[in-house]
């Protein structure tokens, strides 16, 4: 079978290859916590090559907006902008973040 991310080879029994299952599980051990420029820190990290790296991000095997726009829309638009990067939250998504009780740690900048 085809990686749903990637494209490449997965294997038999799995939609996932196991690189991008490295790259997912980064993912979901940091969501709403770390803005994307950290999340390409840990990504690079990983020793994976560029192109697995972006394919991955590119990758929207369920729909629901690719595995990059999940994270922008993960994290505040302070994080982002405390980044650099600019990109509109809305009020709804900031709250829907304060509920999940991520949000004291989003107030603070990243260090230098
Ligand atoms: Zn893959």
């Amino acid at each position: 079978m085809k990686c749903s991310y990637c494209q490449e080879r997965a294997g038999w029994f799995t939609r996932v290859c196991q690189d991008c299952r490295r790259l997912l599980a980064i993912y979901e051990a940091h969501q709403g916590q770390i803005g994307l420029l950290q999340f390409l820190d840990l990504f690079i990290e990983t020793g994976l090559p560029r192109e697995k790296i972006e394919a991955f991000l590119a990758a929207d095997p369920r729909s629901e907006g690719s595995v990059k726009d999940r994270i922008l829309a993960d994290i505040s638009t302070e994080l982002l902008g405390a980044m650099g990067v600019n990109a509109q939250q809305s009020a709804q998504d900031v709250k829907r973040l304060r509920q999940k009780g991520t949000w004291q740690g989003l107030g603070e900048r990243p260090k230098e």
